[in-house]
This record gives C-alpha cells, sequence and structure tokens, in this order.
C-alpha cells in the first residue's frame, strides 16, 4: 500500500521506472489521460512537505502548459495557460505532478463512463466500474500508482469513487481549498478533495493546499479557525439517519453497514437522528446543480474556449437544457428558487443536529459498484447513486468515505462533520479506520 512515506521518488530513474509501471499497468485501467513524462522531474534538493512525492489530478485542474480535457473532447486541445492555485501550492511543497486523471465529461456523472475518452475499470474488479466523477483518481491510489490524488466533489465526485475503489475519500468544507483554475462545474457545490490510503497522507496535502486565495473570494479559511470546536461530550457520538438511509440501500451495503455500526458501538454513542427535509436533497440537486452547469458551460461557445463544434456528450447537453429550463422565467419561481429554499432548510436540519452529535454516518453509496454499461443509459438511476453523498455538498459540510476490508469489493462508510470542523474529522478520522478496515 502506497504512502507518501514510502513512495518518494529518490533519483530520475525511480521516476522513469514508475512511469513504466503504470503504462504497463494502466492499460487494465485506464486510470490515466495523460502522464506528464517530460514536465514531472525528480530534484534532490527539492524541500517541503510533499518533496518528490508523486501525485496524480483529475484532469478538470489547471496545469500551466499541458493539456486539461476535462474528459471532453471539446477541450482536447486546451492547453493552460497557468496553474490552479492547488497546484501552484503542492508544487512548492515539493510535489511531483505525475499526470492528468479520466473523469466524467466536466465532472458530471457518477462512474466515469461519461468521459469522451473511454471509461475507467475498477481495480478491485475491472469488470466494473470505480464510480465517478473522478473515477481515475480514485484508481490511481486504489491501484498503488501514487500514494495519494486529488479529485472534485461537486455532489460527491471524491467521496464516491473513494467507495466504489476501497480507498480514502475527503471533501473539505466548502470555500476551504481554492478552485481558482479548477474547471467549474456546479459553482456552489464544487470542493477540491483527495484521495488516499492514509488519513494521514490526506491530513499533510489538505494542510498544504487549503487557506483563502485572493483569486477565489469563495475560500474563507479565516472563518474556519473561528467556528471550529471539539466534540459535545468526552465520548464521541454518531448519529444515523436512519428514517434516510433505509430507502434504496443494496443487501450487502446494510449488512456491512449494520456490523460496522455494531463495532463503533463499542467505542462510541450511537444515536438515531433525524433530518427532516434531507429527503429532498436529490431533488434540490437536481435543479440547482444544472443551472449552475447551464451557466457555467457557457463560455465553451467555440470562440471563448472549446472547439467551434457540437462535440459535447449527452449528459452535460441535458444538463444544459434541464437548468436552462427551470431557471427561465416563468419556471424559476417554481423550481429554482424553491429549491433555493429547501436548501436552507436542509442546511439548518444538519445545524441542530450538530449540537446533539459531533459526526453523522451512513453509507457513502447504496450499492456496490456495478458492471461497467450497466446504468449508462439509465440517467435516473445513475442519479440515485449520489443520494448520500449530495445532502453535503448542498449544506457544504467536510466528510470523508471509509472503506471496509476489500473482499474484494469495499463498501464506504461516510463521516459528515459541522461546517469547519475539518481538522477534528479527520482526526478522528484515523481511529474509525483503524476499526473499520478490518470489518
Ligand atoms: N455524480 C454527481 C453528478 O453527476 C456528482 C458529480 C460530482 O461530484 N462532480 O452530478
Amino acid at each position: 500500500m502506497k504512502t507518501i512515506e514510502n513512495s518518494k521518488i529518490n533519483s530520475d530513474q525511480e521516476l522513469k521506472d514508475l512511469f513504466q509501471l503504470i503504462e504497463k499497468e494502466d492499460s487494465q485501467y485506464h486510470s490515466f489521460l495523460s502522464l506528464h513524462k517530460n514536465y514531472a522531474r525528480f530534484d534532490e534538493n527539492r524541500q517541503g512537505k510533499l518533496a518528490n512525492v508523486p501525485i496524480a489530478i483529475k484532469d478538470n485542474i489547471c496545469v500551466e502548459n499541458t493539456i486539461v480535457t476535462a474528459g471532453s473532447k471539446v477541450l482536447e486541445d486546451f492547453t493552460s495557460p497557468y496553474d490552479a492555485t492547488i497546484i501552484e501550492k503542492l508544487q512548492n511543497a515539493g510535489a511531483i505532478i505525475v499526470g492528468k486523471t479520466n473523469l466524467d465529461e466536466f465532472a458530471m456523472g457518477s462512474s466515469t463512463e461519461n468521459s469522451a475518452f473511454g471509461p475507467t475499470n475498477n481495480p478491485l474488479d475491472t469488470s466494473l466500474v470505480p464510480g465517478g466523477s473522478s473515477g481515475g483518481s480514485a484508481v490511481t491510489v486504489s491501484a498503488n500508482f501514487v500514494p495519494v490524488a486529488i479529485g472534485t466533489d461537486t455532489g460527491g465526485s471524491v467521496r464516491h469513487p473513494a467507495s466504489m475503489c476501497g480507498v480514502i475519500g475527503f471533501k473539505p468544507t466548502y470555500g476551504e481549498i481554492s478552485r481558482y483554475g479548477v474547471i467549474a462545474m456546479g459553482s456552489s457545490l464544487d470542493q477540491i478533495g483527495i484521495f488516499g490510503n492514509r488519513v494521514g497522507d490526506i491530513e499533510t496535502v489538505f494542510n498544504v493546499i487549503r487557506g483563502s486565495d485572493p483569486k477565489d473570494s469563495t475560500s474563507q479559511i479565516e472563518k474556519s479557525k473561528k467556528s471550529a470546536k471539539m466534540h459535545n461530550s468526552e465520548k464521541i457520538s454518531l448519529g444515523i439517519p436512519y428514517h434516510f438511509i433505509q430507502k434504496g440501500l443494496s443487501v450487502e451495503v446494510k449488512e456491512k453497514f449494520e456490523m460496522v455500526v455494531e463495532k463503533l458501538r463499542e467505542k462510541y454513542e450511537i444515536v438515531d437522528i433525524s433530518l427532516p427535509h434531507i429527503d429532498y436533497s436529490l431533488a434540490v440537486y437536481y435543479i440547482i446543480m444544472p443551472v449552475e452547469v447551464a451557466s457555467n458551460m457557457a463560455r465553451y461557445d467555440g470562440v471563448r474556449y472549446g472547439k467551434n463544434k457540437n462535440s459535447l456528450g449527452d449528459e452535460v447537453k441535458r444538463r444544459i437544457i434541464l437548468g436552462t429550463y427551470t431557471s427561465s422565467a416563468g419556471y424559476a419561481d417554481k423550481y429554482y428558487h424553491r429549491a433555493q429554499a429547501v436548501r436552507k432548510l436542509i442546511l439548518e436540519d444538519f445545524k441542530k443536529v450538530y449540537s446533539q452529535v459531533d459526526y453523522i454516518m451512513m453509507p457513502t453509496s447504496p450499492v456496490l459498484p456495478w458492471k461497467i454499461g450497466e446504468k449508462i443509459n439509465d440517467p435516473m438511476s445513475m442519479y440515485l447513486m449520489d443520494i448520500f453523498t449530495v445532502p453535503v455538498n448542498l449544506a457544504g459540510l467536510p466528510a470523508i468515505s471509509i472503506p471496509t476490508k476489500r473482499d474484494p469489493l469495499s463498501v464506504g462508510i461516510q463521516f459528515i462533520a459541522n461546517q469547519f470542523n475539518d481538522d477534528s474529522l479527520l482526526k478522528d478520522s484515523k481511529e474509525f479506520l483503524e476499526i473499520i478496515k478490518n470489518i
């Protein structure tokens, strides 16, 4: 299992060997869209917390002078003229960006099958999807190419593939990490997230890339220092919204989740909680997100960005049409404004519950990974895969998906904290992982 500690590159040859290994083994997974063989360098004088640590980046994040496709034909020749803030920060900390990973087109999807460059396979079973939309990044960690990888999470795109591929996936509080240089999907929901095998590695990367950035007015680290708090009482309490999770859970996930709860009960207080408006999350998300998508996609008009041809995939087009419709005059009140109002209620429910419990716990995905191709023609059933992850983005909360033992598949268990409690969530997740990884 790769960790930051055991995968530092020590010579030019070691870096070459890593590229060779990836080229050979990734032919079964297709997790990378491009390898930065001419761009990545080993440097023995490099200092910093990530000195010569190889990292993979989702291909919707800009790295200067390299192609960034967002998984779309529209951008297949587009070279970024600048670095995203997180790329600058990773490189200043000494990281080696080894390449860009596959994703659903413009991060829209839950299986990485919407990539214009073909799907990615799950290393736990290559006939299965790796989840999405950051499936490529999840696979680079799961297949042991790199110790940590970066993704983006608008409605679950880091936690969901982490859960499908048996690795840890962390999405911080909205605004903790600058989105400058990240290709926007739903701007009020988008947040960078981190994949890894150890919670400590994720913490290290998070501390390198977090912080306010004058180039992103929604990055708000200062606020986080003020409002973060530790536990309600000495014994950590975990709230489970049973009324919500009972629906739609597959037998396998349900069984595993119950085993995990029973084990955690030995050490933590388990509380049955109620989130009265959470049932509306998926409906609210699939109104608000497409409106933001429709607005963000307007720049790919072939003049400012993108090729002057109709090369967008079906899922992207579907969302542009949906978002344009639900925000148009005459319909905005009925759909978009109403969804905004319910979004507020969902957030208020979460806030209330955090005065009773420290974390909320539920499965990350309702089902185990499915066969490649199985749901591709059924967008509604694909949208249902996000049921447990989208409420977190609507409320801007930090959350982590922690894997059970690979057997050979694994189930992701999601822990959700109150806004700005990212540090305590990560600290306590080390303990959660120690227990869950054996189940
Ligand atoms: N699967 C969700 C969607 O299709 C989430 C995507 C994401 O988080 N980028 O919208």
